[in-house]
């Protein structure tokens, strides 16, 4: 095999990356050779180009669809193919859905050790309507080289900017929020030659536009990532006639939406529950940092609140541009129902939620157990579950701030000094046996440390949230081997369209022999 030859093959598999895995017969061998091709589908039949040949397989691009899967779809985002966003919206929903609750079922065999992980496995939880249900976006701006204004998304693994028309995971007021401001920065750039960024020379002002929207309440969050500490850049006599401007400009956008919603009412309204639009927090941020990180640490609000308040289920979070938010309300929702109907509270329990970020998951328990403590690395999201707590009238929690794999042991032996841990939480040590421990960890997974030390604590059940099927099953192995097992497995589509996969895993403790 060699690079540029053609080949037509046959896609018979779907990767990791959602890429179509197929394979070009050799005389005599058993498998053939494998090749990776994004953007095919399983059951296509393709003709591709050898990008790069490695010893045992080889990444092909797709040159021509010769015959397509009954899987495959005309995606309903003309940029689909090129932007880094939605790899598989090529692939009917129906079998995104089977292709993820496949990667789990094959990740605990295969890694976890659990013959028939399927016989334990819930159906895939997926959206009746699986679009705009992203409440965050983030646009990259900059010039393409003719000088024109982009604003949009990343193309896949690179950092020059598709424009967005319109995107169909976002929620829609960020399609009038775009047009208007694509205006609005034309303008800008045409008076003042360098008001857009430029990511390698570091000049310029305008970064990235961040966007969030409360869908319960249809607050409106507009954030400015700028190059600078205001929007009028030099020009500083004119502070104020920037901003005023530029709220005006957003204003006008949200009207246009409103206004939208309202000739087609029943449509949207019906299908995907819009409310309508406040522009409720404007706000800038300020990052002159040459980096890849979209914001920097300080924001200015410039109109309205400083925050937009959004519910998951009964309990109201209070959302800056700097928090931490889970991305797609109405499956999050979904998805802490399991993980508290894998808890099992009757209203006497202790409960630990480890990695807890502003507490989500801690207020959605708190309500069924007699107390919750939660611990989290991020000072500020400490600081915001607190302020949650105190909003929603909970006072069953305590939080602990810092590494889950130290703060958890330390409690255990006593060594959290007050000084530590501002908070008579520490002094509590009803939580050294608890009945249920929750983990909702990043995507490496749990730390070694923690999981001895849920073993030291003993609860009878251990309710294991996880975005990444790899390291859950790693972890479910090893907490095997410490005498749990799995019992109950659902698997919730948060990212429709990506190839990314919530699971809810109830592991109870087998009783002693
Ligand atoms: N349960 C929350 C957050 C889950 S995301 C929710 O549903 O919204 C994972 C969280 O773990 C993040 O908030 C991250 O800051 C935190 N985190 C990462 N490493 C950690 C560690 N070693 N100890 C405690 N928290 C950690």
């Amino acid at each position: 095999m060699k690079k540029d030859e053609i080949y037509e093959i046959i896609i018979e598999d779907i990767g990791n990356d959602g890429e179509g895995i197929g394979h070009i017969k050799i005389d005599g061998s058993e498998n053939g050779f494998t090749v990776f091709v994004k953007d095919a589908v399983v059951g296509d039949t393709v003709r591709v180009k050898l990008i790069k040949v490695k010893k045992t397989y080889a990444y092909g691009r797709l040159m021509e669809i010769i015959r397509p899967s009954e899987y495959r779809v005309e995606p309903i985002c003309t940029n689909a193919r090129r932007c880094g966003g939605c790899a598989i919206m090529q692939m009917d929903y129906e079998k995104q859905k089977e292709y993820k609750w496949n990667k789990v079922k094959d990740c605990l065999e295969r890694i976890g050790g659990i013959a028939d992980a399927g016989k334990l496995m819930e159906p895939i939880i997926g959206m009746e309507v699986p679009y705009n249900y992203r409440n965050k976006m983030q646009f990259p701006v900059g010039l393409d080289k003719d000088g024109n204004i982009r604003i949009g998304f990343y193309a896949g693994r690179t950092h020059s900017i598709i424009d967005m028309e319109e995107c169909h995971i976002g929620h829609p007021v960020n399609t009038p929020i775009v047009k208007h401001l694509r205006k609005w920065l034309t303008d800008r750039q045409g008076k003042n030659g360098d008001y857009i960024y430029n990511e390698i020379t570091g000049k310029g002002l305008v970064r990235h536009i961040l966007t969030r929207v409360g869908f319960a309440t249809g607050e409106l969050m507009v954030c400015m990532v700028i190059n600078g500490d205001r929007l009028c850049g030099k020009d500083k006599k004119n502070a104020k006639v920037y901003n005023d401007s530029l709220i005006e400009c957003l204003s006008k956008a949200v009207e246009d939406f409103n206004s939208s919603i309202k000739c087609k009412e029943d449509e949207i309204c019906n299908s995907n529950k819009l409310e309508k639009i406040k522009l409720t927090s404007v706000s800038i941020n300020i990052n002159k940092e040459n980096t890849n990180k979209i914001l920097g640490d300080k924001c200015v609000t410039i109109y309205g609140q400083d925050y937009i308040t959004d519910y998951i289920g009964e309990n109201a979070f209070c959302i800056s541009p700097l928090s931490f938010y889970q991305v797609n309300p109405t499956q999050t929702k979904v998805l802490y129902d399991k993980a508290i109907e894998y808890a099992n509270l009757k209203g006497d329990e202790i409960v630990w939620d480890m990695y807890c970020g502003i507490g989500t998951i801690s207020l959605s328990l708190a309500r069924a157990a007699k107390k919750v403590y939660g611990v989290e690395i991020v000072p500020q999201a400490i600081e915001d579950a607190k302020n949650n707590a105190k909003k929603n009238n909970i006072a069953n929690v305590g939080f602990f701030c810092g590494k889950a794999e130290e703060v958890v042991p330390a409690y255990m032996k006593g060594e959290l000094s007050s000084g530590r841990i501002s908070d008579s939480v520490s002094e509590d040590l009803s939580g050294r046996t608890p009945d249920v421990v929750v983990v909702d960890p990043p995507r490496k997974g749990c730390d070694s440390i923690l999981l001895d030390t849920i073993e030291m604590m003993a609860p009878k059940r251990l309710v294991y949230v996880s975005c990444d099927p790899a390291t859950l099953a790693r972890d479910v192995k090893i907490m095997g081997e410490k005498g749990y097992k799995v019992s109950k497995v659902a698997v919730v589509d948060q990212f429709c369209h990506s190839t990314h996969v919530e699971t809810v895993c109830l592991l109870s403790r087998k009783a002693p022999v």
